[in-house]
């Protein structure tokens, strides 16, 4: 991609503009925010790590919204993050009109970009931007489930001892604490996971998984996080860019999939140079998809919220 934006230079915002900007994964890159001087600040700081760090992407901060024309993509980060014993559906209001704003000012100045919205909750505001912005579903998707299962995989990891990298794991869902980790969907080097953990092991590992959102909060108590979530959306951006065909779990506007309409949530999606170009429906077991259906009810109800 020559150019992409990010709406947000908050912690998220610029902790991906970081990697976008080591990986090179677009020749042009700015950062958009609402106070003047801060988006710029944190562009500059970015740019002179390049000789260190060895690239050539060219990062600029802004704050009138004109910057994200030619865009590729947009990435939004913009927004609130949820304090301390609240839910992500809790910033939905407070979210919501700072979303209606970006979604207008992108189609407005980017109207053949992609939009990869991160900000809480993700389900929603990204079943909301795919309405506001009348785009394709293939150009309007979010991230949740590359942070979901990266969080569960750690975790698999730190109990069995493999290399993260040998493992496969695979969440479905809201972003929310109902979530549905599928450990019969997750392997250590093709050998279904079970093989190694026993049932109170997976138990234990799915629970911190639903909650790994909410823990980190709670022992930073002054931000969210941020590190593993850049590297989820630097992950998405990277199959996108190099048109890799991987399939990622995403939050996806559901047409039909899992019997389920009117409603945006995590499934397993191929993201390629043309975005989500396809949806892919695992043949779910009674239990998961009782749990998958209360997820959904959940992102349903915020939904009706709107
Ligand atoms: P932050 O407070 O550090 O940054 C948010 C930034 O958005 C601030 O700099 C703020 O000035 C900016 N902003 C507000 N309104 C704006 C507008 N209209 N235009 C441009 N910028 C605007 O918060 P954060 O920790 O970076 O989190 C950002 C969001 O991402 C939160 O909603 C958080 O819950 C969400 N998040 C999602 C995931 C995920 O997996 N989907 C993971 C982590 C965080």
């Amino acid at each position: 991609m020559k150019k992409i934006s990010i709406i947000g230079a908050g912690r998220v915002g610029e902790s991906t503009a970081q990697i976008l900007a080591k990986e090179e994964l677009c020749r042009e890159l700015v950062l958009l925010d609402i106070h003047d001087g801060m988006p710029q600040g944190v562009a500059l700081d970015i740019q002179e790590s390049a000789s260190l760090l060895g690239f050539d992407t060219r990062v600029t901060g802004a704050t009138d919204a004109a910057a994200l024309a030619g865009s590729d993509m947009v990435i939004v980060t913009a927004g609130f993050p949820r304090k301390p014993g609240m839910s992500r559906s809790d910033v939905l209001e407070a979210n919501l009109s700072i979303i209606a704003t970006v979604v207008d000012n992108t189609v407005k100045h980017a109207p053949d970009a992609m939009l990869m919205m991160v900000t809480n909750p993700v389900d929603v505001l990204t079943w909301y931007a795919w309405q506001k912005s009348g785009w394709p579903r293939s150009r309007v998707f979010g991230q949740s489930g590359a942070l979901d299962t990266a969080r569960m995989t750690s975790f698999i990891a730190l109990e069995t001892g493999f290399s993260a990298k040998d493992i496969s794991a695979m969440v479905l869902g809201g972003h929310g604490d109902a979530m549905v980790p599928l450990t019969r969907f997750t392997d250590i080097a093709g050998i279904p996971v079970g093989h190694f953990l026993d049932a109170d092991a997976l138990k234990r590992i799915t629970d911190r998984t639903r909650t790994g959102g909410g823990e980190i909060l709670a022992l930073k108590q002054s931000s969210s996080a941020y590190d593993s979530p850049a590297a989820a959306i630097a992950t998405m951006v990277d199959a996108i860019s190099h048109n890799r065909r991987r399939i990622l779990p995403c939050v996806s506007v559901l047409d039909g999939e899992y019997g389920l309409s009117g409603l945006a949530m995590g499934v397993p999606s191929v993201l390629d140079e043309s975005g989500l170009s396809e949806i892919i429906e695992l043949d779910l077991n009674d239990d998961e998809r009782a749990a998958f259906a209360a997820s959904a009810a959940l992102v349903r109800a915020d939904i009706e919220r709107l």
